[in-house]
């Protein structure tokens, strides 16, 4: 399978689970706040069953105090506990609600609020005991319809024995009994409710973290993929580089081996052409003579040809960097070049061009194309004046050989380089395409670039640079 398929599919995973994981994870913090609440409704569902069953324990308290004391400060505590428990009085925490009305709200369930119901029905019936005790104390009795208006001696004695007789003791059973049991529904539930929410969210968290670790195994997968298919692609780099390698150097030694044996038997026509057109040039008219200008002509652009080729597969060959006055360089190609700078009456001026570190026969092949170019390509009417010039940086030196000639039209600024690029392709001009190629790779050689800056009619500025410390590299 492609890879980009096999990327195209993780990140389409990536993006699900993700989206997945932002969604359960919204999903746990809502649970979560659900079982806060469920948690917050148990604690006050047990505060709220534990008051009942406190007040049920305090009228009590209350009514056996008011009993043996007489005093009245329990039979109001007595009446207040049973306002509150009713929701008529404010109770400790300023609100005024009857506890039936706080379970409902706390949301109690009806089996829970049966079992109260049992105990509500008990209870009243047992503070209807008390309030008989009560009413005796203070001499007020029953009259049969549910009125304390009969009147008589207080009869404290019966009112202690209502209140801690045997049967009192039963009917309080009575109450705690389902109240004992509402507790342990409540407890239950509560608790149920609690646990369905944690194990709940604790599986989503289970979940969320397996997609998590999910997200990043195939974060990881994906990235050795790509580390193995990089340094797989390098291996093959690496072995392409090696071979692109080996072809060029068989390429330099072929070109090196096909100029240099053409120009032996090359050298051999062009002296016979010489001889020829010493000889018998002047015997011979017409087509004779033409045939032995395009002889010589032809030969001529072959030895140049092939002098350049054997340049071009020289260049790097054999050589290693040096120290060289540029000066001098300069000053000995113009004395090889006496002939064509006297017959062109060429100029060239230079001031310091410095010592630098490059290849020697390099960066003269290197000059020499760069001024013979400005010579060649000069304008007929005007002097040809070469200026080269020197400029040193902080990585590298560069050098412009600046001429006034004819010019380039800077469409063509890269493909000059390329071999057997030719722009002036006309009888005037005579050259090969391959002096400015070689110019390349010698400045390459020496690590630096080469461009051209130029204006059709008014001249070209060769601009080419030499990395520093080339020895080192
Ligand atoms: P050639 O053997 O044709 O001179 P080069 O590779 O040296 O080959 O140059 C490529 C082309 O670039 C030339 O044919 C010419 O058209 C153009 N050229 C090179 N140098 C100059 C220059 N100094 N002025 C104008 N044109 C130039």
């Amino acid at each position: 399978m492609k890879l980009s398929i096999v990327f195209k599919i993780f990140q389409i995973t990536i993006i699900i689970t993700l989206l997945i994981n932002v969604i359960l994870t919204l999903l746990l913090q809502k649970n979560h706040i659900k079982q806060q609440k469920a948690e917050n409704v148990r604690y006050k569902s047990y505060v709220i069953a534990e008051e009942l069953k406190q007040s049920s324990d305090d009228l009590t308290r209350y009514c056996r105090s008011y009993v043996l004391t007489g005093d009245n400060k329990w039979e109001n505590k007595y009446w207040e506990v049973l306002d509150i428990r009713n929701g008529k009085l404010p109770r400790p925490d300023g609100k005024t609600i009857a506890l039936v009305d706080s379970m409902k709200k706390l949301g109690f369930t009806k089996s829970e609020f049966d079992k109260l119901k049992v105990a509500e029905n008990n209870s009243n019936e047992l503070v209807w005991t008390e309030k008989v005790a009560l009413n005796a104390i203070k001499g007020l009795f029953d009259d049969g319809n549910g009125n304390f208006s009969v009147k008589a001696n207080p009869n404290l004695e019966m009112a202690r024995r209502i209140m801690f007789d045997e049967k009192y003791h039963e009917d309080k059973k009575l109450i705690m009994a389902p109240i004992h049991d509402f507790f342990e529904m409540l407890d239950k539930r509560t608790h149920d409710t609690v646990l369905k929410y944690k194990v709940f969210n604790s599986n989503l968290l289970r979940v969320i973290i397996g997609l998590i670790v999910l997200i990043l195994t195939i974060g990881v997968v994906s990235f050795f993929i790509v580390l193995k298919n990089i340094i797989q692609k390098m291996k093959v780099l690496e072995v392409s580089n090696k071979l692109i390698m080996t072809k060029n150097d068989e390429l330099s030694r072929f070109t090196y081996i096909a100029s240099h044996d053409l120009q032996e038997p090359l050298n051999t026509i062009i002296s016979f052409s010489k001889l020829l057109k010493e000889g018998y040039y002047e015997k011979l008219e017409g087509i004779g003579q033409k045939s032995i200008e395009i002889i010589d002509n032809s030969t001529m652009r072959m030895r140049s040809l092939t002098t350049d080729l054997l340049e071009y597969s020289r260049i790097g060959k054999k050589a290693k960097p040096e120290k060289i006055n540029v000066n001098v360089l300069i000053a000995n190609i113009e004395l090889d070049l006496t002939e064509l700078i006297k017959k062109n009456k060429a100029i060239i001026s230079y001031d310091n061009l410095s010592e630098i570190v490059a290849y020697r026969n390099e960066l003269r092949m290197l000059f020499l194309n760069l001024i013979c170019n400005a010579i060649k390509y000069r304008k007929d009417t005007i002097v040809p004046q070469i200026r080269i010039e020197f400029e040193e940086g902080t990585y590298e030196y560069t050098y412009a050989v600046i001429d006034n000639g004819i010019g380039i039209d800077m469409k063509f600024r890269h493909k000059i380089f390329e071999v057997f690029q030719r722009l002036h392709t006309n009888d005037h001009y005579s050259g090969t395409g391959i002096g400015l190629a070689n110019c390349k790779r010698i400045v390459e050689l020496h690590k630096g670039e080469i461009w051209v800056r130029s204006e059709i009619n008014k001249g070209s500025t060769f601009l080419f640079t030499i990395k520093k410390n080339l020895i080192n590299e």
